[in-house]
């Protein structure tokens, strides 16, 4: 049962095979027993899980289940969640609890799902791995001496180790998808604005986006009929048409134009990340794609403009955070300005503080026309890129990652060689595309490979049609990390 879909779980519940309290219970059970390793959840409270798990039973006995109710899912702890503690992975937060739920989380809430609780995830979603988390970094559950990627890492390792069946994740620079890749797992970033930001904490506001993470992609366009769609409390939300992302998933491959970027295969690309790659567009091909290539040439400017813009959005996003209005306030002060700075000292991991001060810097008077106004024309013609390229095809395929899961401490004291994992997801953001990480191979060392997807603006149920086909004659996603029934 820990391996079924979510379209499984639902049958089981609908013809009351089981309950959701049982259901609910099995993985809580699971979280006890693996998450003493795997430090994949920071919250979890089985009383309300279990609360939750009842009325869904409630719910599905008197007739007005939904699709999804009575089905657990886990949220990464950047979404507010009432009553829940939401640390944002962060020391300045670590007893906040949230006084009322994110859009995204009251729509799982509204569809009856229950929620099993918070996963880990870097500081303020700022990393790659998971290490920068004030609460310890998060195990893969394939090797867990080897990081879970980031930010999402604790979603993406809940779900690879089956201590959930779905999860939520958020994407600015490649967390939903790098994470996804490095644990075997699907993910989805969606078109900027088609999933609202309300409640969502805030690292750089124009290019966050929330997205599922589950098994498989016929998962995630279930989690995203419920997540997806206008909410007016987010300004940048989109009001477009309600759409069943399920529609397009038995829409057939042939003829299908595969763009594969030059720029996604060149140096820097490990062997066996481009092997497995290479193997799923052969399944693509036997489908009846072909493949041509694109080029995407200001993909190697995305790193330099990304940690322009990002740390530009987070200076002024967390100048929130001051001891007065949310979570931690230092104990010894002498004045106001001396609580402030030992607030944010104290408070704030060396990451989120590196930046911060970036950010500050690019913003100031005398490097703005420099650095961030310069930044944000580049970052259009990124976007044209894309536009471009997609004259020539139906979706991008690459890698999502260039190397498989990296041990702990191999990057953590490089800055930029953390950095550059994001290398192929970046630009999706900064040109506001959505795009997927679907599982494609397993290295020698026994670490997942991810195929990464990119799609035209709005073309996520095309995007996951697309995946959804290569997992019908593929059974990676079907994979589990080794021992998963055991011990991990
Ligand atoms: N790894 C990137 C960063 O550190 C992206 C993070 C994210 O997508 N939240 O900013």
């Amino acid at each position: 049962m820990i391996n079924a879909s979510l379209t499984q779980l639902a049958a089981l519940l609908a013809q009351k095979k089981i309950s959701s309290v049982e259901l609910t219970s099995a993985y809580l059970d699971r979280i006890a027993r693996f998450n003493p390793v795997l430090n994949a959840f920071v919250t979890v409270d089985e009383t309300a899980s279990l609360a939750q798990a009842a009325a869904a039973d409630a719910r599905i006995a008197s007739g007005a289940a939904a699709t999804l109710t009575g089905i657990p899912i886990a949220h990464k702890d950047i979404f507010c969640a009432d009553g829940w503690r939401t640390t944002c992975g962060s020391r300045m937060l670590a007893n906040f609890v949230a006084p009322y739920d994110a859009h995204v989380v009251s729509q799982f809430k509204n569809a009856g799902m229950v929620s099993l609780g918070k996963t880990n995830m870097d500081e303020f979603a700022m990393g790659s791995s998971n290490e920068t988390s004030y609460f310890g970094a998060v195990k893969n559950p394939w090797d867990i001496t080897a990081v879970p990627g980031g930010s999402s890492g604790g979603s993406a390792a809940a779900v690879a180790a089956r201590l959930a069946p779905a999860a939520t994740g958020t994407d600015t620079g490649g967390s939903i998808r790098q994470p996804a890749a490095l644990t075997g797992i699907t993910g989805l970033k969606p078109t900027y604005g088609v999933v609202s930001r309300y409640g969502m904490i805030a690292f750089a506001s124009s290019l966050d986006q929330a997205g599922p993470m589950a098994k498989s992609a016929e998962d995630c366009a279930l989690l995203m009929n419920v997540m997806a769609g206008f909410d007016e409390r987010d300004s940048t939300s989109l009001e477009r048409p309600v759409e069943d992302y399920t529609r397009d998933l038995a829409q057939p491959m042939a003829g299908l134009r595969i763009g594969l970027p030059r720029e996604y295969f060149g140096e820097g690309l490990s062997d066996e990340v481009a092997r497995g790659v290479e193997a799923a567009l052969a399944e693509y091909r036997k489908l009846g794609a072909q493949t041509v290539e694109v080029s995407l040439p200001n993909t190697r400017l995305s790193i330099p403009v990304y940690y322009v813009l990002a740390p530009a959005e987070a200076s002024t996003n967390l100048a929130r955070f001051d001891g007065v209005r949310y979570g931690y306030r230092a104990p010894d002060y002498k004045d106001l300005t001396d609580m402030y700075e030992q607030t944010r000292a104290q408070g704030f991991g060396a990451e989120v503080k590196r930046r911060i001060m970036i950010g500050t810097y690019v913003l100031s008077h005398g490097y703005y026309d420099a650095y961030y106004l310069q930044a944000q024309k580049i970052r259009r013609l990124i976007a044209q890129d894309f536009t471009e390229a997609f004259a020539h095809c139906d979706v991008i395929m690459g890698p999502t990652t260039p190397e498989t899961a990296f041990d702990f401490g191999d990057k953590s004291s490089d800055p930029i060689a953390m950095y550059l994992s994001d290398i192929y997801t970046i630009a999706v953001n900064l040109a506001g595309l959505p795009g997927m990480s679907v599982p494609c191979a397993i290295a020698a060392n026994g670490r997942p490979i991810g195929l990464q997807l990119i799609g035209d603006y709005f073309s996520e149920s095309r995007l996951l049609g697309i995946a959804h086909q290569y997992q019908r004659v593929t059974d990676w996603h079907e994979r589990m990390p080794p021992n998963s029934e055991q011990q991990i």
